[in-house]
């Protein structure tokens, strides 16, 4: 049996390598003698789910045996993303993001969900077509109604794979039609307080103008200067994260939607928030100090 360690050497799946995930790997390979319509893989970081993903289509559509070669034309496509057997489809992409610059993942919306159930029903070249699916959660509702449609309808030769972070993100109805495979959470990530996890939620709703964070930040002394400054700090990880390609949370998820410029500026602010914070002697309002800041990412990611 070979080990992924052999394949980390090779740095195909640093992310997965990263985590350590062989066991899920081994796990995998006992899935592919009889592959599930729908699978889930939640857990990790994005770069690994996608990593996951592209390993799963190896395993399938390799031409030598299901344990996966990585070098045979199949498996070579399936690594540089060309491969003819797989669409992949973000609800982050918007239909006019796909059309300027078109890229391995097209728009998971409900004029592509449709098409899929075209391209699904040509015989495939390789033993599967293989569809992955990602940002499920921010997708428009249509897309996942049409997705389920064609779930209702199984081909023998058709494979999903959705991506997300956590399955209470995505619809009852798909999680209950997938084989769920968790991959072990970032070694580096902390434990986040419930008080701070709790603001940081508000703070995602109030990025997509839902909530009532502003209000619940401005009650008396409810927002303390530790609060402030742990919430800050779990901002300053999370645009970490994403910069590094390793988005997971709702939160950098949601940063993750910001354009590289966006970014930069975020992490500038962030930093600027955080000094004012620093000294326990100036006296600063924290409410102030995150009311300022939470307005300036909100209005500078709805632009
Ligand atoms: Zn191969």
């Amino acid at each position: 049996m070979r080990p992924l360690s052999d394949k980390i050497s090779d740095n195909l799946f640093p992310a997965l390598a990263r985590l350590g995930a062989d066991t899920t790997l081994e796990h995998l390979h006992s899935l592919a003698r009889r592959p599930p319509q729908v699978l889930l893989f939640e857990g990790g970081t994005e770069a690994a789910r996608l990593e996951l993903a592209r390993y799963w289509a190896c395993a399938n559509l390799c031409e030598r045996d299901e344990r996966p070669c990585f070098c045979c034309a199949s498996c070579k496509a399936i690594l540089q993303d060309q491969c003819l057997e797989i669409r992949a489809l973000d609800g982050r992409v918007s239909s006019k993001e796909e059309e300027e610059n078109p890229g391995f993942f097209k728009s998971f919306n409900a004029e592509n969900s449709r098409d899929l159930k075209g391209w699904l029903g040509n015989f495939p070249r390789l033993r599967y077509h293989l569809v992955f699916i990602t940002g499920i959660a921010a997708s428009r509702a249509e897309a996942p109604n049409a997705l389920l449609k064609i779930l209702e309808e199984p081909s023998k030769s058709a494979l999903f794979v959705l991506l997300v972070p956590q399955r209470e993100q995505i619809l009852p109805t798909l999680v209950s039609r997938s084989l769920i495979l968790t991959l072990p959470y970032p070694l580096d990530d902390e434990v986040i307080a419930p008080d701070v996890a709790d603001l940081i939620a508000l703070f995602c709703a109030f990025l997509q103008d839902k909530g009532n964070f502003l209000e619940q930040i401005g009650q008396k002394g409810f927002l303390t200067l530790s609060l402030a400054r742990a919430f800050l700090s779990c901002c300053q990880k999370s645009l970490i994260h994403v910069l590094s390609a390793c988005a997971s949370s709702p939160l950098e998820i949601l940063l993750g939607r910001l354009s590289a410029k966006a970014l930069s500026q975020a992490i500038v602010w962030t930093q600027e928030a955080c000094e004012m914070l620093r000294s326990d002697l100036t006296p600063v309002s924290p409410p102030r100090v995150i009311a300022a800041y939470a307005m300036r990412l909100f209005f500078f990611g709805s632009r």
